[in-house]
C-alpha cells in the first residue's frame, strides 16, 4: 500500500509530493508522458510562489537560473509603474520558463526521495473506506491510500470522479510557439508597437539565437486543441494579424490555448482529491495558473501528511476545499475581468481607459497587483489580528531570517518573549525564541504553509489554539 499517487508530474503534483516527503510519507508521481514537455507555457514566478520556494529553501537554484523583473503591468497588460511598498521580501517577478521550473521542482522532489515513473498513464479508479484503487493504462493496478489528481486541465482523475466543472467554454483561440525569423528586429518592434496597440494576444518575443517565441490570435476554434497547429496555419494568421509573417520557419514547437474557465465543484472526494489545473482552468492572463496550483500544493501537502501520520484533528483534510476554492474562484474571477478589458470592442476599451486611470492611484494599483502576486491572500481562521489567516512574509531574526526556519515544513512558534511553550506538540511544531524589528506582536504560531494560525502571549490561549492546527498533544 503506497501511501499517496499523484497522478501528474507538472508543477503542482511535483510540488505536492516534495511537501508530502518531508512529513515522511511515500508518494509515488505517476506521468502518462514518457519526457517532460518541451512546450514553454508559463514564464516565471510571483512574489508568493517566490517565498514559497525561499520558504523552503529553494531560492538559490531559481534566482540562480531566474531573471528578476519589476512588478507591474500584469493586470490585463496595463502598463503602470510597481505599486509602492509591496509587503513581501520579494518584490519582483522571477522571468523563469516553465520546463526549467519542473525541472527543478523535479529534482528537489527525487532529493526527498519522491518516486517518479513516466509513461503510466492513469485511467481508472476507484476508493473504499481503506485506500484507492488506480488503473493504468498497461493494465498494471496499484493501491494507495489517498489520490490526487494533478493531472492538467483535462483531469482523468476529476472525470472519474463525476465532480461537476462549471464555467465557459472556449471562445478565443491563440496559437503559440517557438520559432525562427528572419525579420530585422526594427520590423519586429514596429510591428509589435503598432499591433498591439489594439491586438493584445498577438506578441513576439525574442530567446536568443534568431529564435522567437511568436503568440498570434487564431482563426476560431479548433475542435481538438491537442492537436498542434501546422507552421503554415501560424504563418496565415502573423498575415492577417500582423500583414507579414516575419518569415517564420523551423518551429521548436508549437501550441494552441484558449480562454475555457471552469472550476471544480469539489475538490475532494473521499480519498481523492484534485490540485492545480485538475482543479480549476482560466486564460494565461497575468500568469497565475502554475502559481496557483503551486500554492494548491503548498496548501494541501501537510494537511494529507497529517492525515497520513494520524495526528490531523477533524476536519483538517476539508479545510484545503474551504481555503483554497474561494482563492481560485478569486483568480478565474480577475482573468475573466482581464479578458473582458482586452477585448477590442469600443464599450470594453472606454472600461479599460477608465480602469487605466484607476490604476494611477497606488492603492488601486496595489489591490489589483496583490491579486495576481498572491500575497494578500488571507484565510479565514475566525475574528482576530489582522495577521491571523495570513501568510507571514519573510522578516529579519536576530540570528538570520524566518523563512530560514522553516525548510523542514513544520509548524513554527515564533517566540519574541521566551516565556512560551509547545510542549506536547513539539514533534510538529518548533519553537524558535528570538525577537524581529519587523514583527509587533509578541509571538506567532505558523502552520507548516506559513499562514499565521494564533498570534499572543498568553500560554492558555496558545494551549487552546495548537490543537486545532496540530491535533491532540503527544503524551510527554
Ligand atoms: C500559453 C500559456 C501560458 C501560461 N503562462 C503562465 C504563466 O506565465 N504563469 C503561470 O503561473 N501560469 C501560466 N500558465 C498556466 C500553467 O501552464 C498551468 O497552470 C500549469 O502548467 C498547471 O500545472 P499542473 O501541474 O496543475 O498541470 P499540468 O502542467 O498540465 O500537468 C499535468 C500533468 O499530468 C499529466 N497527465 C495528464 N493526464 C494524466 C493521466 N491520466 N495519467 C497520468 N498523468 C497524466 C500530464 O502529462 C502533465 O504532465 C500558462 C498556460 C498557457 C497555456
Amino acid at each position: 500500500m503506497i501511501d499517496v499517487i499523484v497522478a501528474g508530474c507538472g508543477p503542482t503534483g511535483v510540488m505536492l509530493a516534495s511537501e508530502l516527503r518531508l512529513h515522511g510519507v511515500a508518494a509515488l508521481v505517476l506521468d502518462k508522458e514518457p519526457e517532460p514537455t518541451r512546450i514553454v507555457r508559463a514564464l516565471g514566478l510571483h512574489a508568493r510562489s517566490i517565498e514559497v520556494m525561499d520558504q523552503r529553501g529553494l531560492l538559490e537554484r531559481f534566482l540562480a537560473l531566474g531573471q528578476q523583473y519589476p512588478v507591474g503591468g500584469f493586470f490585463a497588460g496595463i502598463r503602470k509603474p510597481s505599486p509602492e511598498r509591496l509587503d513581501t521580501a520579494h518584490p519582483y517577478v522571477l522571468g523563469i520558463p516553465q520546463p526549467v521550473i519542473e525541472r527543478l521542482l523535479t529534482e528537489h522532489a527525487t532529493e526527498l526521495g519522491v518516486e517518479i515513473r513516466r509513461g503510466r498513464e492513469l485511467v481508472g479508479l476507484s476508493q473504499d473506506e481503506n485506500g484507492v484503487t488506480v488503473e493504468l493504462a498497461d493494465g498494471t493496478r496499484l493501491r494507495s491510500r489517498y489520490l490526487v489528481g494533478c493531472d492538467g486541465g483535462r483531469s482523468t482523475v476529476r472525470k472519474l470522479l463525476g465532480i461537476g466543472f462549471p464555467g465557459e467554454p472556449t471562445r478565443v483561440e491563440t496559437l503559440l510557439g517557438e520559432m525562427k525569423l528572419t525579420a530585422p528586429q526594427e520590423t519586429l518592434d514596429a510591428v509589435m508597437a503598432e499591433v498591439r496597440r489594439t491586438q493584445l494576444r498577438f506578441g513576439v518575443m525574442p530567446l536568443g539565437d534568431g529564435v522567437y517565441r511568436v503568440g498570434v490570435p487564431a482563426d476560431g476554434v479548433a475542435e481538438d486543441r491537442s492537436v498542434p497547429p501546422t507552421l503554415a496555419e501560424v504563418k496565415q494568421q502573423l498575415l492577417a494579424v500582423a500583414g507579414t509573417d516575419f518569415g517564420a520557419h523551423s518551429p521548436r514547437w508549437l501550441s494552441r490555448f484558449g480562454d475555457a474557465t471552469r472550476q471544480a465543484e469539489r475538490y475532494r472526494v473521499g480519498r481523492v482529491l484534485l490540485a492545480g489545473d485538475a482543479a480549476h482552468i482560466h486564460p494565461p492572463t497575468g500568469g497565475q495558473g502554475l502559481n496557483l496550483g503551486i500554492q494548491d500544493a503548498f496548501n494541501l501537502g501537510w494537511n494529507l501528511a497529517a492525515e497520513i501520520n494520524g495526528w490531523a484533528p477533524e476536519g483538517l483534510l476539508d479545510s484545503y476545499h474551504t481555503e483554497r476554492h474561494p482563492v481560485a474562484a478569486d483568480v478565474l474571477n480577475n482573468t475573466r475581468a482581464q479578458m473582458e478589458l482586452m477585448s477590442l470592442e469600443p464599450g470594453a476599451q472606454a472600461v479599460r481607459r477608465l480602469v487605466s486611470e484607476l490604476m494611477d492611484f497606488d492603492d488601486v494599483n496595489r489591490y489589483l497587483t496583490e491579486k495576481i502576486i498572491a500575497i494578500g491572500i488571507r484565510y479565514d481562521f475566525g475574528e482576530g489580528h489582522e495577521l491571523l489567516g495570513r501568510r507571514l512574509r519573510d522578516v529579519g531574526l536576530k540570528r538570520g531570517r524566518l523563512y530560514e526556519l522553516t525548510h523542514g515544513g513544520r509548524g513554527l512558534l515564533l517566540d519574541q518573549t521566551g516565556r512560551l511553550s509547545v510542549a506536547g506538540w513539539a514533534d510538529r511544531v518548533d519553537h524558535v525564541v528570538d525577537v524581529s524589528e519587523e514583527l509587533d506582536v509578541p509571538a506567532a504560531l505558523l502552520r507548516p504553509d506559513g499562514h499565521v494560525a494564533w498570534v499572543g502571549e498568553d500560554q492558555q490561549d496558545l494551549l487552546g489554539r495548537l490543537p486545532r492546527w496540530f491535533g491532540a498533544p503527544s503524551r510527554q
